[in-house]
């Protein structure tokens, strides 16, 4: 399995966007500006291999709009990164950060590159490079990166270097998710995980369905599924089967996350060497149309679409993962009476904490992680509340509500801007 490059990403944010305008009963003039990005940077930038050869790579940083304040968003390498996909994370971004009403705008950046293959100099080379690249981009004030699919905490620490060492004095605010001894925030690294558990305790509680009685299946088991598999857990729901890219295991009374995390961490991040009784090896595709009460996709987009959405049996779908549903396949799932908490919301606790570390970096002054934590809960609570009244006021589809809250903010951030000149 793989990215399902037939449906573009792009077309969904803009679908989305439409059926929320209707909604608002808002005329196309009110909210054309977001339907397009801001600015676009697409770079291409050579680096040394270990072997003394050269190779040149592909990268981009898309801004979608900074009318709610500075332009905030991941960096992803992966092979399949391109102009669509980045211009569509961007955008997912912007209306994320509105929905839970933090000050930012939305952003997104990409290499296109296994960084599998790469060993560690490399990788740093490429990451220094490509920061190099963007540079006249970025800022604490402009846009703050942060980590997506396959970059993690060391990888920001090598940006908030690279671009320290251009300005010539450090500048932590000028990324999130870095180490905590570089001015990093506690929490930020179990932010987006945690988050999806939150939101899923909270639909959970407004469905009246007790989490010690739910089965969940989560798709990828990296920063986002692998803590969202362990808080779930934690909170007493049976994670009964997880995926990654190399195979799925399922084991129906339920699998010892923090085994499974130990063995992910200790042996290279891959789950198709873990062995355990009683575990059954499953394919992604079989994962996501297991009969459990929750699915967690938290891997990339376009994993449910209109070819698989009717063999999903799940009751509820958190989306971790951005975009991982097609329009399409909503509009399928919607019809069974599924529940599909939008990415939007479910992921929001990466940026939410992201924020407060960008927050206590302006300020140098650092928070407790209970502290964090409460925060985070707060804010995504009153998030859920907000989108799920108007869910149920409207008849609507989460989605849809979430997008209209998120909407309705921007609209409103951008009368009260004036078009520019
Ligand atoms: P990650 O690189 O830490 O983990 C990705 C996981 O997905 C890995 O387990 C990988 O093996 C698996 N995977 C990759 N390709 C796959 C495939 N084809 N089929 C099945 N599994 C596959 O990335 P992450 O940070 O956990 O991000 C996952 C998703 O969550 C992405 O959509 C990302 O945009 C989104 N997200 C991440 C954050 C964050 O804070 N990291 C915040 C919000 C949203």
């Amino acid at each position: 399995m793989s990215s399902n490059r037939q449906y573009s990403p792009y077309d969904n944010v803009i679908a989305t966007i439409r059926s929320a305008a209707e909604i608002l009963e808002l005329e196309e003039k009110d909210y054309i500006v977001i339907m397009y990005p801001e600015r676009e940077l697409k770079v291409y930038f050579p680096v040394q291999m270990d072997d003394g050869s050269v190779r040149v790579f592909e990268g981009f940083r898309i801004q979608h709009s900074s009318a709610r304040g500075p332009c905030k968003g991941g960096i992803r390498f992966h092979p399949d990164v391109d102009d669509d996909e980045v211009k569509a994370l961007a955008a997912w971004m912007t209306f994320k950060c509105a929905v839970v009403g933090i000050p930012y705008g939305g952003a997104k950046g990409g290499v296109k590159v296994d960084p599998h293959a790469l060993s560690h100099d490399e990788l740093m080379r490429l990451t220094r490079r490509y920061t190099a690249a963007i540079l006249p981009m970025i800022g604490p004030e402009q846009d703050i990166p942060a980590p997506d699919i396959n970059t993690n905490g060391e990888i920001m620490g090598w940006i908030m270097d690279t671009y320290s060492v251009f300005k010539g004095h450090a500048i932590p605010g000028v990324v999130t998710g870095k180490p905590i001894d570089i001015g990093g925030s506690l929490g930020r690294s179990e932010a987006t995980g945690r988050g999806v558990m939150i939101t899923l305790r909270e639909i959970l509680k407004k469905m009246d369905i007790p989490a010690e009685t739910v089965d969940v299946a989560v798709q990828g088991m990296g920063n986002v599924g692998g803590v969202a598999a362990k808080l779930v857990s934690e909170m007493g729901a049976k994670v009964v089967a997880v995926s990654d890219m190399s195979c799925g295991i399922c084991k129906p009374d339920g699998l010892d996350i923090p085994d499974i995390l130990k063995y992910l961490s200790t042996r290279g991040n891959l789950l198709k060497g873990y062995v355990a009784d009683g575990i059954r090896r499953i394919s992604n595709q079989e994962l996501l149309a297991l009969d459990v009460d929750v699915l967690v996709p938290a891997a990339l987009e376009n994993q449910i679409t209109e070819e698989n959405a009717a063999d999903i049996r799940a009751k509820i779908i958190i989306e971790g993962a951005n975009g991982p549903t097609t329009v399409g396949a909503d509009a399928i799932l919607h019809e069974k009476g599924v529940v599909v908490v939008p990415d939007i919301l479910a992921n929001a606790g990466g940026v939410i904490v992201s924020y407060f570390e960008w927050v206590q970096n302006i300020q140098s002054l650092f928070w407790g992680e209970d502290d964090i934590n409460m925060t985070l809960n707060r804010i995504l609570c009153n998030a859920i509340d907000e989108v799920f009244a108007l869910h149920k006021e409207k008849s609507i589809t989460l989605r849809t509500s979430a997008y209209v809250v998120a909407l309705e903010k921007l609209v409103n951030a951008r009368n009260a801007r004036g078009l520019f000149p």
